[in-house]
Order: C-alpha cells, then sequence, then structure tokens
C-alpha cells in the first residue's frame, strides 16, 4: 500500500515543489516506487519532472472531474524514474468546476484508491493556498510535509496550517498528521537561521525531520533543465541532501 504525502505550505516561494520533486527522484534513487501528483495550476513540478505541461494529452485536472483514472493519465519520466500526474492552468478551472459536484474534497482521494498498489509513494505537490484543491490533497493523504524557511516570521504562519490540518484531521481524514517539519534553503552562516531552527526544534522536538536542506544554487539551477536537482546534478550539496531525506522518510514510514 502506497504511503501519500502532501508537500504543503499555504506560502508561495518556500521551497514546496523543489522538495516534491527531488524527494520524489530521492526515493527512487533508492530504489521506491513513486508517483508525483502536481496539483499547483503552475505545472513547475510537472515542468520540473521532465514533463511538457502544454503537450500533455491528461492531466490531473482530467483525474478530478472523473474524466480519467490515475492509470491512463499518469505519465513515466523515464529521466527521473517515477511517474508523473501533471498539471497545467486547465487546473485552475477545476476549483470552480468541483465546486458544484459531490464528493469534491474526495475527489483525488477516490482515484488514488485504485492505484494504491502499484506505489510505495505518492508525493503531491500543493498550491499556495488552502484551496478546494489543497484540500483534495489533504483529504487523499497519510500524512503532511511541511517545508520552512528558518525566518522569522516562518512560525506564524506554521499556526494556520496546522489549524486547517487539525480541521480536516477532526472532519474529512481522521489518518492526517503533520509527518515532519523540513529546514530548507538554510544557511548556517546566518545566525538568525540557527536560532529560528533551534526554535521550532524546541516547540516541534521530533516533528522536525534531521536532514537540513541547505541553500544550494544547482537545486535552482535544475528547473530550467527541466530535472529535480537530485537528476541533474546528483553530487550537489543539496542533492545529496535530499537523498539523505529521502532514506529518512523511508525510515519514517518503516517505523510508523
Ligand atoms: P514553492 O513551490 O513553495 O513556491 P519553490 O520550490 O518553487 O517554492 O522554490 C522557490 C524558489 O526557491 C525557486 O526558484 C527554487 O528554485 C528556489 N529554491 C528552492 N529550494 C532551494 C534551495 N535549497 N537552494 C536554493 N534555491 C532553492
Ligand atoms: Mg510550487
Amino acid at each position: 500500500m502506497a504511503k501519500i504525502f502532501c508537500v504543503a505550505n499555504q506560502k508561495g516561494g518556500v521551497g514546496k515543489t523543489t522538495t516534491t520533486v527531488n524527494l520524489a527522484a530521492g526515493l527512487a534513487t533508492v530504489g521506491q516506487r513513486v508517483l508525483m501528483i502536481d496539483l499547483d495550476p503552475q505545472g513547475n513540478a510537472t515542468m520540473g519532472s521532465g514533463v511538457d505541461k502544454r503537450k500533455m494529452p491528461l492531466s490531473v485536472y482530467d483525474v478530478l472531474l472523473e474524466s480519467a483514472s490515475i492509470r491512463e493519465a499518469a505519465v513515466l519520466s523515464e529521466k527521473c524514474g517515477y511517474h508523473v500526474l501533471g498539471a497545467n492552468r486547465e487546473l485552475a478551472g477545476a476549483e470552480v468546476e468541483l465546486v458544484a459536484l459531490d464528493h469534491r474534497e474526495k475527489r483525488l482521494k477516490t482515484a488514488l484508491s485504485e492505484v494504491a498498489d502499484d506505489y510505495d509513494f505518492v508525493l503531491i505537490d500543493c498550491p499556495p493556498s488552502l484551496s478546494l484543491l489543497t484540500l483534495n490533497g489533504l483529504c487523499s493523504a497519510h500524512g503532511v510535509v511541511v517545508p520552512m524557511q528558518c525566518e522569522y516570521f516562518a512560525l506564524e504562519g506554521l499556526t494556520d496550517l496546522v489549524n486547517t490540518i487539525k480541521q480536516v484531521h477532526a472532519n474529512l481524514n481522521r489518518q492526517l498528521q503533520i509527518i515532519g517539519l523540513l529546514r530548507v534553503m538554510f544557511d548556517p552562516r546566518i545566525t538568525l537561521q540557527q536560532q529560528v531552527s533551534d526554535q521550532l526544534k524546541a516547540h516541534f522536538g521530533d516533528k522536525v525531520f534531521d536532514t537540513v536542506i541547505p541553500r544550494n544554487v544547482r537545486l535552482a539551477e535544475a528547473p530550467s533543465y527541466g530535472l529535480p536537482g537530485v537528476v541533474f546534478d546528483p553530487a550537489a550539496k543539496g542533492s545529496q541532501a535530499f537523498v539523505e531525506f529521502a532514506r529518512e522518510m523511508v525510515e519514517r514510514v518503516r517505523r510508523g
């Protein structure tokens, strides 16, 4: 049975997409069968996995509207070693179309139940909002991975997300929990980042992943080649950190 994780944070530009594609590639590297689902109409995770969002015959939009199954719509990214259920601008319209439909927040969950045995991990890249799309992700998932930068307002922003996750847990998905907070774009030379990192650990304890993702220009360059950093430059510090993070995730899942 696949373990399903959302990568979510309602802030934009915090590293959700970078985390999703590199964790997917890292998990594939260590031998896991992975499906990456792009729930952001910007389609960055799709492009960043080597799939052209403008040329996809079917996307997550068709899955949400039940005109295609995941098996029909997902494609293998051969370079990356994982399957991609892509997104493009069409998905922005799904929000409006879904509102009128039954079980609107459980469409993705229903579709995923058919492929649960095809994968070890399903990773869902969420848009930077707490929208109906994100809700579909949260209703499908066993857990949430929250990438965050160790900045002054980081903890404040977390409160909204934690409350949303609590509400979804109470009303829609009893299995949902925060798996962990991932410190990303970390620069240990900046004293403030070190301090916020210490605060995070004091506050959230075990919920803070051991792995820390450093700020690394190779991770930022990789998307322009249509690849996750882990595939584009496996030797880069940031790529190695993501493979390490993949191992940590496998270990957490094993421990339960
Ligand atoms: P989100 O999906 O939350 O909007 P992205 O993953 O797109 O965030 O990241 C925002 C920007 O930061 C992108 O330009 C990305 O390349 C860059 N970035 C993300 N993680 C790192 C990192 N560890 N080191 C350097 N740049 C990064
Ligand atoms: Mg993104």
